[in-house]
């Protein structure tokens, strides 16, 4: 039985995670799980799946899960806080962790399943956005194993050939071409832009995600994280990864050769098959998709994104072009513009205008430690939030 620890397992991710594992009930035995404040889900999951450990995150909120347990499964035993989540993610009981806490969050955790050699199946993009450097080197250290979930990722890792080490010209791959649906706004005219809700941003045209995540697909911020991502998972640079409008996302993304061979890796929009390939490589498992019916899917578009839309794309590629500590300072600006803005305390519009400006003033620095980084990230917070102060709307 291989041990699984679910970082962020009531969220989005953590559920398509369990639902999969709850197929393989002969392989995977769940040890951890964990939640920010969400006591009442965690401990249905606690009761269902049975871990030997769960973890609030929220000090108070873990003191109510004890009281709740202790009746029914005292032996689940509650951790609290970021040390309680390093715990679960290096404890030896656990070879796999899933890292699906989203946002700046995830990273010290995530980190930590990374430095203590685990399979770590990466949901938690930010965490790479921040310290991608930091990171992959931790993961060579310690001979960690980095699948990821992200599902354009995923893709790429699918078509990329068997035992890719980094390096695109030694295999004879000439550009990733990184699809993205565009979103709830890819057509809506750009006047109505400003007064676009929060209920209208998460409303996904294809996949059903947490909010913030929603938020950036609606931005494009999530694709611009993307790429940063993609240029550390694949040891490239952003010259070398197209973004292409694909609005069914039905390819999930493809890697096009030197001899003109384009791979691209196919699905219905469903989670569970990253999820199920990265728990089972390089073997397969079922995952409980639904077979891709091409019949009703019957045509398959692409465009060029377009950067006047969608401003938060070009901010992101000029920040991993920059280095250093400027992608964690996007980051950290987006993190708080949208929280923001699902707050209804900014309009739409200024989620790019509040990352430009905190990108403008906010010094960054080289990214060699965990320190400056985190440095940075608190800089970013605090200007962004005097950011939303001048652009608030009233009600
Ligand atoms: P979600 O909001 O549904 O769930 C987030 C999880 O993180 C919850 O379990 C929550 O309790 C936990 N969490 C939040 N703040 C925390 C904190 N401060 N400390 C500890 N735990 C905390 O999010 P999601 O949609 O499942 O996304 C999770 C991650 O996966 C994100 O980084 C997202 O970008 C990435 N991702 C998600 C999808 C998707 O389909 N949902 C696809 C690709 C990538
Ligand atoms: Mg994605």
């Amino acid at each position: 039985m291989i041990g699984v620890t679910i970082l962020g397992a009531t969220g989005s991710i953590g559920r398509s995670t369990l639902d999969v594992l709850a197929r393989h009930g002969d392989r995977y035995r769940v040890m951890a799980l964990t939640a920010n404040s969400q006591v009442d889900r965690l401990y249905e999951q606690c009761l269902e799946y049975r871990p030997r450990y769960a973890v609030m995150a929220d000090a108070a909120a873990a003191e109510q899960l004890v009281q709740r347990l202790r009746s029914v499964a005292p032996d689940i035993e509650v951790l609290a806080g970021v040390a309680g989540l390093e715990q679960v993610a290096a404890m030896p009981e656990a070879e796999y962790v899933m890292a699906a806490i989203v946002g700046a969050a995830g990273l010290a955790p995530t980190l930590a399943a990374a430095r203590a050699g685990k399979r770590v199946l990466l949901a938690n993009k930010e965490a790479l956005v921040m310290s991608g450097r930091l990171f992959m080197d931790a993961v060579q250290r310690s001979n960690a194993v980095l699948l990821p979930i992200d599902s354009e990722h995923n893709a790429i890792f699918q078509c990329m050939p068997r035992g890719f080490a980094g390096g695109f010209e030694q295999v004879g791959v000439r550009r990733v071409l990184l699809t993205a649906s565009g979103g709830p706004f890819r057509t809506m005219p750009l006047e109505q832009l400003a007064g676009v809700t929060p209920e209208q941003a998460v409303a996904h045209p294809n996949w059903s995600m947490g909010r913030k995540i929603s938020v950036d697909s609606a931005t494009m911020m999530n694709k611009g994280l993307e790429v940063i991502e993609a240029c550390w998972l694949f040891n490239t640079v952003p010259a070398r990864i197209q973004v292409v409008l694909h609005p069914q996302s039905v390819i999930h993304s493809m890697v096009e050769y030197v001899d003109g061979s384009v791979l691209a890796q196919l699905g219905n929009p469903d989670m569970r098959t990253p999820i199920a390939h990265a728990l089972a490589w390089p073997e397969r498992m079922e995952s409980g998709v639904d077979s891709l019916d091409m019949f009703s899917v019957a045509r398959l578009d692409f465009s060029a994104p377009d950067l006047n839309r969608f401003p938060c794309l070009r901010l992101a590629v000029e920040a991993m072009e920059a280095g250093g500590t400027s992608s964690a300072i996007l980051n950290a600006a987006n993190e708080i513009a949208v929280e923001s803005f699902l707050q209804r305390r900014i309009p739409y519009t200024a989620i790019p205008q509040i990352i430009e400006a905190v990108l403008a003033e906010t010094t960054a620095h080289g990214a060699e430690t965990l320190e400056q980084i985190l440095a940075d990230d608190a800089a970013a917070r605090a200007a962004a939030e005097r950011q939303v102060g001048l652009r608030r709307v009233t009600h």
